[in-house]
């Protein structure tokens, strides 16, 4: 995972992030261009990350809206891969062990304090 993400990472500054062909917005075709970047931050398994995240603008509609990449979640700061193996984690064990898990797959002492009601409500949300 952290292959793609440090490869998206790379694409995004070096202008070799693909457009999409409609907006998100309006669902119309032809009418985006690139309309600045943001970095924000995202926790994957390993470690943690600050990316960019382009956004584009649509002519059609006059709005603007962010290019996620795939392994970023709409509104949430753990990566993908993050919440789809604590998912599968709190198949068989307490959300205070699968807390615990996630806080070990981090090089000490950067440990993310991940809540259990983090857990419990995205299991409510995705499972
Ligand atoms: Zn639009």
């Amino acid at each position: 995972m952290s292959v793609g993400i440090e490869r998206y990472i790379e694409k995004a500054r070096t202008g070799g992030l693909t457009k999409p062909n409609r907006c998100a917005i309006c669902a119309r075709a032809g009418s985006l261009s690139w309309h600045g970047t943001y970095q924000r931050s995202l926790i994957a398994l390993t470690r943690k990350w600050t990316i960019p995240i382009k956004r584009l603008y649509c002519r059609l509609c006059d709005h603007t809206f962010a290019l996620l990449p795939p392994f970023v979640v709409k509104f949430h700061r753990y990566a993908k891969e993050v919440i789809r193996t604590a998912l599968r984690w709190l198949k068989s064990r307490t959300r205070e062990a699968v807390a615990e898990m996630i806080a070990n797959s981090f090089p000490k002492p950067r440990k993310p304090e991940i809540a259990t009601l983090t857990l419990y409500l995205w299991r409510r949300k995705f499972a």
